[in-house]
């Protein structure tokens, strides 16, 4: 076997020992952003990253922010060719668990196996994408390649607009691949194309200075506590999830029968879902109604009823302040501004006294699944692991993505290589050779066929 096939594989087992050392050099440094205990840890990550590139040939600089920085580096191969950006991220969850095994932040290699906390979240993927993008580069893809690393994504990318909205710092792409998702099975690729927005508020009713003995003013007295519950049975039906608030399903786009196809050919199982999460039961036990469900319909939780007496057995007095905090997981087109005026007003109207205050918004992402670029990621994904990708959606959101759709417009795909046993956010995470030599093959392969894809219009 000779040609490019053959060059990338002796490419894959070549890089393996430089890839190794990279991955172990990260996952050493505690790049653990939501703790302010580590700013010097993300400072040498950034630092390091930096080095990384240089070291494999690339251009780098560090792109300050009032924050943490974000890392831009890549290569420019020609004026003419089209520029993709590689999203991944270097910051790392906290990994405080009891559960773990080993040191979180001592890089452990057996057997193709990489432990330690960031190793498939999101250093390794990060590290496969590079090697993936030097192989295209070295056999002269004519594409441009920027790989952009952040470092505040697990606390919601705060700076990341800011970063990408500086001038010259971070040119925008024709298109951009975030690597930085799970499949639902090892073994079946799956790759996301949507995910759902969220706008987060706090509903607070207060009826007195103090609470009051509810021998001597109960039955008179107004019970905040019990009025924000009616307020909540107002807004949704608990029993069904389904949201009462008027218009606020208005603007859902509800998913095609071939989306929900896609979405069974994931390999989700339901009961490996209820053992994964401790779930007794469920609102639905049908699998095409439960993905329907967590990535393509919107959802109204009550996340905490603050107030009145929380101790042992019970005390009877009747509070004279009560707070709900709610969030809302939205799904295209609905809009988070939309949507909390919607609630704003229902309330007013149900509870006059009730104040409501957001507490943060995202909004929901539509990506493709069909046409070129989907095409590109479908071909490269079967190239990297032998199987075509199922397109799916995330339940949950990604700040930064939503950030890189407003301001640039541009195709924004995925290629993520995390597997569900990788311990993402969880003790114990790991990383592994499987994924990364596979990944560095759909990233070869998905570079070629971005290039082929421009010479074609
Ligand atoms: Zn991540």
């Amino acid at each position: 076997m000779k040609g490019p096939d053959a060059r990338l594989e002796s490419y894959i087992q070549q890089t393996r020992p430089r890839f190794e050392q990279m991955l172990g050099e990260m996952v050493e440094l505690p790049s653990v952003s939501m703790d302010p205990a580590h700013a010097q840890d993300m400072r040498r990550t950034a630092t390091v990253a930096v080095q990384f590139l240089k070291e494999l040939g690339a251009e780098a600089r560090i792109v300050e922010t009032k924050g943490y920085p974000v890392v831009s580096g890549g290569w420019t191969t020609g004026k003419n060719h089209p520029t993709v950006s590689v999203y991944n991220h270097l910051d790392v969850q906290p990994a405080q668990e009891p559960e773990w095994r080993q040191p979180p932040f001592e890089f452990r290699k057996e057997n193709g196996v990489y432990h330690g906390r960031g190793a498939t979240d999101d250093k390794g993927p990060a590290l496969t994408a590079l090697m993936g993008a030097r192989f295209a580069v070295e056999q002269g893809v004519p594409i441009n390649i920027r790989l952009l690393w952040e470092l505040e994504e697990e606390i919601g990318s705060p700076h990341f607009a800011a970063a990408l909205r500086e001038k010259g710092a971070i040119p925008r792409p024709d298109s951009v691949v975030v690597s930085d998702t799970i499949w639902i099975a090892k073994g079946r690729p799956a790759m996301p194309y949507g995910l759902r927005g969220l706008l987060g508020a706090r509903l607070s009713l207060r009826t007195g200075e103090t609470g009051a003995h509810s021998g001597l003013t109960g039955g008179a007295a107004r019970n905040p506590l019990a009025e924000l519950c009616q307020l909540v049975n107002a807004c949704v039906d608990a029993r069904t999830g389904r949201v009462k608030i008027p218009g606020f399903y208005d603007d859902v786009v509800p998913p095609t029968k071939a989306e929900i196809k896609g979405f069974l050919a994931s390999g989700f199982q339901v009961r490996r879902f209820m053992r994964a999460y401790g779930f007794r039961s469920l609102r639905t036990m049908d699998s095409a109604d439960l993905l329907r469900r967590i990535w393509a319909a919107p959802t109204f939780e009550v996340h905490g009823l603050v107030g009145g007496y929380q101790g042992p057995g019970v005390k009877t007095v009747v509070p004279a302040h009560g707070e709900l905090k709610i969030s809302m997981r939205l799904v295209p087109n609905q809009r988070p501004d939309k949507i909390f005026a919607l609630l704003r007003r229902f309330v007013a109207k149900q509870n006059p006294n009730v104040t409501v205050e957001v507490e943060g918004m995202l909004q929901p992402f539509r990506g493709l699944f069909s046409g070129p670029y989907a095409e590109a990621v479908r071909r490269a994904v079967r190239a990297g692991f032998g199987k075509e990708p199922a397109f799916i959606r995330e339940g949950g959101s990604i700040g930064a993505v939503a950030t890189m759709q407003s301001l640039w417009r541009v195709p924004i795909l995925f290629l993520g290589l995390s597997l569900p046993e990788h311990g993402y956010h969880a003790p114990n995470e790991y990383f592994d050779w499987g994924q990364a030599s596979g990944g560095m093959r759909a990233f070869a392969h998905y570079f070629a066929e971005l290039a082929s894809l421009h010479s074609q219009d």
